[in-house]
């Protein structure tokens, strides 16, 4: 039962991390698209342990590979050769659209942008970062020095001098009223500006849909935009797509995709979804820029045997099922049934997003004042009537995510709309 803990995590968890609903939900076990708590209520899952759960919960094939792998060695050393690590590297490789690609795997996503970043400067002799406001990359030192979002920056002190740039949300700030055309190239004057200001940067690094941010993002071919700037100066871009991954967007398998004319980015990062619960995070890069260290670097935990038989069963089921087809259809209805619920509730601003990936951002009516504690009333209304959704937002957590396993079927789409729909009503 929960209750014994609800006091004790308080003596052991730092302050600052604080945890969903009034009463914290301990989750127990899971099956598909659901989760169990330890009172035995039941929920379908619409945020996929912050989209760790890639596929499903339990899902047989992945529990089968790690048993099997449990059974044989978890973990040997990355200074030895291990299979399940190269045959998922080389799988990743192929399908991250970087020409002569290299991968590095680490145990999370943090870890896979503070690679990135020592890749980056290391290549570039610059230790100027650009990074997008609102942003979201991490908790190390580093990944906080790069992370826009007030909420999630806990310091302001850093390893690296960062510029932000306009460009994540629309919703907001000076250019929100513009059209996709005026929009990008508002941000690619305010991009330009930064760089007359500065040393010249290491890179840009910038989520493609932005995640803890709210699941907001700029039109199509921003980056592509930006990308012309950037490859005049020699700046590397960094692609975040420890959100945007693995199909999640139903249009495209990664979300530079949807900036195509840009071609893939210099370095590409990962993490969440791929382990379906599992630790892996990893860095893509082209050769040129992977083999830039002149020293070792070793990530101990990263790409143990256990974990790369977990990631190759799962990649290996996404890739069977057209996962990424099954996010786009099933998320596209259920986008559709969103919008028509919201037109009907003067809370909402807008639906937004694409795929299984789709924010949902609320402010007090007839204004355009974000409204949290709407979030929040939702969020709560929500778990009674037995759904799991997530929050997000800038400076204020005003918009829910929903992010389910990329299994969801239609009828759950629609049960999970329905109940949603009651809690927005009932603000
Ligand atoms: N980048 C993005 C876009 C993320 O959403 C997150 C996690 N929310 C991270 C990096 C950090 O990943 P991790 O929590 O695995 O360190």
């Amino acid at each position: 039962m929960t209750k014994d803990l609800l006091g004790r995590h308080h003596a052991v968890l730092p302050d600052w991390l604080a945890l969903y609903y009034e009463e914290p939900l301990e989750i127990t076990h899971g099956e598909g698209r659901h989760v169990w708590d330890a009172d035995g209520n039941r929920y379908l899952d619409f945020f996929g342990g912050i989209l760790t759960t890639m596929t499903a919960h339990a899902l047989p094939e992945v529990t089968k590979a790690i048993s099997e792998q449990a059974g044989r060695i978890l973990h040997s050393s990355t200074l030895y050769l291990n299979r399940p690590m190269v045959e998922l590297a080389e799988r990743i490789a192929e399908l991250s659209g970087i020409p002569d690609a290299r991968v590095f795997f680490t145990t999370s996503g943090t870890e896979a942008n503070d690679t990135a970043l020592l890749l980056a400067t290391t290549y570039r002799r610059s230790n100027t970062v650009l990074a997008m406001r609102n942003s979201y990359h991490g908790r190390s030192f580093s990944a906080v020095g790069i992370t826009g979002n007030r909420g999630w920056s806990p310091t302001s002190l850093s390893p690296l001098q960062t510029l932000y740039v306009h460009g994540g949300v629309r919703t907001r700030g000076p250019f929100a009223h513009l059209d996709d055309e005026a929009f990008i190239a508002a941000c690619v004057a305010d991009l330009k500006d930064v760089l007359g200001h500065t040393r010249p940067p290491a890179a840009l690094i910038a989520e493609p849909v932005q995640g803890v941010g709210g699941f907001t993002s700029g039109p199509d071919g921003l980056y592509a935009a930006f990308r012309e700037v950037l490859t005049e100066r020699g700046i590397l871009w960094i692609a975040d797509e420890v959100q945007t991954g693995w199909g999640r967007t139903g249009d495209h398998f990664w979300g530079w995709q949807a900036h195509a004319r840009s071609g893939p980015p210099d370095i590409l990062t990962f993490a969440k979804g791929i382990g379906n619960g599992m630790s892996i995070g990893g860095v893509v890069a082209r050769a040129e820029v992977m083999n830039c260290l002149d020293a070792n670097s070793i990530s101990t935990f990263g790409g143990t045997q256990i974990t790369m038989a977990a990631g190759l069963a799962n990649l290996g089921y996404l890739l069977e099922h057209d996962l990424q087809g099954n996010a786009r259809r099933v998320g596209g209805l259920l986008r559709e049934r969103l919008r028509s619920v919201a037109a009907q509730v003067p809370h909402v601003r807008e639906v937004r997003g694409r795929g299984l990936m789709l924010g949902i951002e609320l402010t007090r009516p007839g204004t355009d004042e974000a409204d949290p504690a709407a979030a929040s009333a939702v969020l709560e209304a929500a778990r009674d009537g037995g759904l799991l959704i997530g929050k997000g937002g800038g400076h204020d957590t005003s918009a829910l995510r929903v992010a389910p396993p990329l299994t969801l079927t239609v009828a759950e789409a629609e049960e999970g709309a329905a109940i949603l729909e009651s809690a927005l009503r009932s603000l």
